[in-house]
């Protein structure tokens, strides 16, 4: 199943590899340095549909599976590029998918599918809270057919370039709520509108080009009809999106861990020390052939998860495991690399070092490796519960 799995997707490797070979290097190389949005590669993958591949014909999708979503975000980072730049918009959109009313799905669906509007921010994380999202404080307040946001974010990525954002903030107090997982709620937030009329935005710089920001909610007039789903279910709408995001970012792990391997390896082909390739020296050899086979392991425990995921099995432990082992395999991989290229892997011209930085991220987000163990130890292995 794995291997016919394989051959199918083929061809939509090739198809996403030639547009990935329209923006080279020096594209990526060029945005990191000035840390701007890759707004040309971002329209062109909306335009050839690839974006939407998760949402349903009857929308404008195309209705692909998460297998081929993933294979498309593995493409992008596997050929030198960053799918973080857009790989939101897959796993935002299924909320609305699974829990919008019809109307909603269809005021907005085939409008991101067509690229009229971007879904591409995700508002989660505030700087009090942390991992821990039953402690939000941004609320959420119902006055009528509109609710008053008030609050703070953090670490969201891509709002200067999203039409919409997905928030999710508390509509009943902590000390209202029979379990700390109630009282939350989603809402389809208009960042068209709601720029200097309630949001302020404010980038964050980090060591990589990932576009990132503050977001400041000050009497913020969300419309009733924007609330996704029921009041107070956002945390159990959240939760059914985390499988998805995990076997994506899964996926761009392996594309990157096998970009490092497959540069790693022509370098340490042509690079000449001491008469010969340094390749030809065990002590570079068997670190890169190490790394290729953790890539390739974590490779089958995401396959397994995307599959069980499109059949709609559990996939929990699956998804997590398949995160955690890419993340692992894509930061040993960076590391080789590195070291295969010597002074050159600090060089910016070479590009290690920025794939390198990128990389990095996935041990600490969108969810970091210890709370993948901490899920692990108590729901697969029956471990005691340690928060
Ligand atoms: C570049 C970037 C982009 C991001 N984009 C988004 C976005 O678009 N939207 C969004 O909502 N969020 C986003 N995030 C936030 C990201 O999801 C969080 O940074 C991540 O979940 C960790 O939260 P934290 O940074 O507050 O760390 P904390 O929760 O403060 O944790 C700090 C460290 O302590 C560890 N830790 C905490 N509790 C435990 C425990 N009980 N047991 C063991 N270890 C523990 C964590 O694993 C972590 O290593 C982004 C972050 C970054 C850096």
């Amino acid at each position: 199943m794995v291997v016919s799995n394989a051959e199918l997707h083929q061809d939509l490797r090739t198809a996403v590899g030639e547009i990935c070979r329209r923006f080279p290097d020096s594209y990526w190389r060029e945005l990191d340095a000035a840390r701007a949005y890759p707004e040309a590669f971002v329209k062109t993958l909306t335009e050839t549909g690839y974006l939407a591949a998760l949402i349903p014909e009857d929308y404008g999708g195309s209705g692909l599976g998460l297998m081929e979503a993933s294979v498309i975000l593995e493409e992008i980072n596997r050929a030198g590029g960053n799918a973080a730049a857009c790989h939101a918009q897959m796993y935002i959109m299924g909320t609305l998918l699974r829990h919008g009313s019809d109307a909603q799905k269809r005021e907005y669906l085939p409008k991101i599918a067509s690229g009229e509007l971007r879904l591409q921010a995700f508002g989660v994380t505030e700087p009090t809270t942390g991992t821990d999202t039953t402690q939000l404080k941004t609320m959420a307040v119902l006055h009528g057919d509109k609710y008053i946001v008030n609050g703070q974010k953090v670490w969201i990525s891509r709002a200067e370039h999203s039409d919409l954002m997905l928030l999710i903030a508390r509509t009943t107090p902590l000390d209202r709520v029979k379990k700390k997982t109630d009282g939350l709620s989603a809402f389809l937030v208009d960042l068209r509108t709601a720029v200097g009329k309630g949001v302020t935005i404010r980038p964050l710089r980090t060591m990589m080009n990932h576009a990132t920001t503050e977001v400041f909610f000050d009497n913020l007039e969300v419309p009733t009809r924007n609330r996704i789903g029921e009041e107070g279910r956002g945390f159990r709408y959240l939760i059914d999106g985390l499988n998805a995001e995990r076997i994506l970012i899964a996926a761009e792990c392996i594309g990157d861990g096998r970009w490092f391997i497959e540069r790693a390896c022509k370098y340490a082909n042509e690079r000449i020390v001491f008469n010969r390739p340094i390749g030809q020296n065990q002590g570079i050899q068997f670190p890169i052939a190490r790394a290729h086979v953790s890539v390739e392991s974590a490779d089958l425990m995401r396959i397994k998860a995307a599959e069980l995921f499109d059949a709609r099995r559990p996939c929990g432990a699956e998804a997590n495991m398949a995160k955690l082992l890419a993340a692992d395999a894509s930061w040993e991989a960076a590391n080789v690399a590195v070291q295969t290229f010597g002074g050159y892997g600090f060089a910016e011209d070479y590009d290690i070092e920025r794939k390198f930085r990128e990389t990095r991220l996935y041990q600490v987000a969108p969810i970091s490796t210890n709370l993948i163990l901490s899920y692990l130890g108590e729901h697969v292995l029956g471990l005691p519960r340690s928060f």
